[in-house]
């Protein structure tokens, strides 16, 4: 059996913030992947220039699962009080797939949780021809806003 190669998604993408990003994913997942296991790693952009990772745990109950966003974003906030202005997350594909890893949109859980910290946060995400960034908010129109925060995040 040999080891096969999968592509990075990232290779040959013209921006460069879109390629750091989905290189950062993808370098992250191709080193953690363990079938069932952590399947997808996030790459969460500040705007400091920090780059911080997050790797997808899945559980036998599925609803326990932790998606690779979740981490990237409790990473960054680790890390940073620094503005959060992009994220990518890659998925790696099962050895009965093909060898290429691709980009995934964040799901609708993720979509809340990181609109609600970083409100202003662009995704990458795979456009009819290309990997490009775009507001997240487009991709969550109509937004569950609930009373327990005031609109604006404060540290008191
Ligand atoms: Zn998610």
């Amino acid at each position: 059996m040999t080891a096969r190669t999968v592509e990075d998604p990232s290779a040959g993408c013209p921006d460069p913030a879109v390629r750091a990003l989905v290189a950062a994913a993808f370098t992250a997942i191709s080193s953690r992947y363990v079938l069932a296991r952590h399947q997808i790693a996030a790459a969460v952009l500040d705007a400091d220039g920090g780059m911080h990772l997050g790797l997808h745990l899945d559980a036998m109950v599925g609803r326990a699962s932790v998606c690779a966003e979740a981490g990237a974003l409790s990473a960054a906030r680790l890390a940073t009080g620094a503005e959060l202005v992009a994220v990518a997350a890659v998925r790696y594909p099962k050895a009965t797939e093909e060898a290429t890893a691709r980009v995934v949109p964040p799901c609708g859980l993720c979509r809340e949780l990181l609109l609600d910290h970083a409100p202003g946060l662009r995704a990458v995400v795979h456009d009819e021809t290309q990997l490009v960034l775009t507001p997240l908010s487009g991709l969550l129109p109509h937004k569950y806003v609930g009373t327990k925060w005031p609109a604006v995040l404060t540290r008191s």
